[in-house]
């Protein structure tokens, strides 16, 4: 499967990872959208969250790697803001599941 999210959690693809354990990794966004821009990534591939059923336990993985990652980049009293797109007019780019952690900023109220 040509996953290049697949291809980091392998290793085959270099990531600035912040934080991962035996189900997720997380890693600094390539392109990031704010001061802080953090993936948080089953090692599973899944497509996206309507693919989710399969796996009763990966939401708590994700949590888990959410609060690991809240923790260890000291934003666990601050606060970030937690985003999952999917599809196409969800704006997702890569088909392998993923929530983005966004922090080091104040968001207003509009999603845009
Ligand atoms: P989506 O648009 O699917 O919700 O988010 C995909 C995210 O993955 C984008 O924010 C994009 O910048 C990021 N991304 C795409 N390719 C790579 C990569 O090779 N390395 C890292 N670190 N981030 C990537
Ligand atoms: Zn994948």
């Amino acid at each position: 499967m040509n996953c290049i999210f697949c291809k980091i959690v392998a290793g085959e693809i270099p990531c600035d990872k912040v934080y991962e354990d035996d189900k997720v990794v997380c890693f600094n966004d390539i392109a990031p959208q704010a001061p802080i821009h953090v993936l948080v990534v089953p090692k599973k591939h899944v497509a996206n969250i309507l693919e989710l059923s399969d796996d009763k336990d990966m939401l708590n993985d994700i949590s888990n790697g959410i609060k690991n990652v809240a923790k260890e980049l000291g934003i666990d009293q601050s606060g970030f803001r937690t985003v999952i797109n999917t599809g196409k007019d969800g704006g997702q780019t890569v088909d392998h599941l993923h929530f983005h952690i966004l922090a080091g900023k104040v968001f207003g109220e509009n999603f845009g």
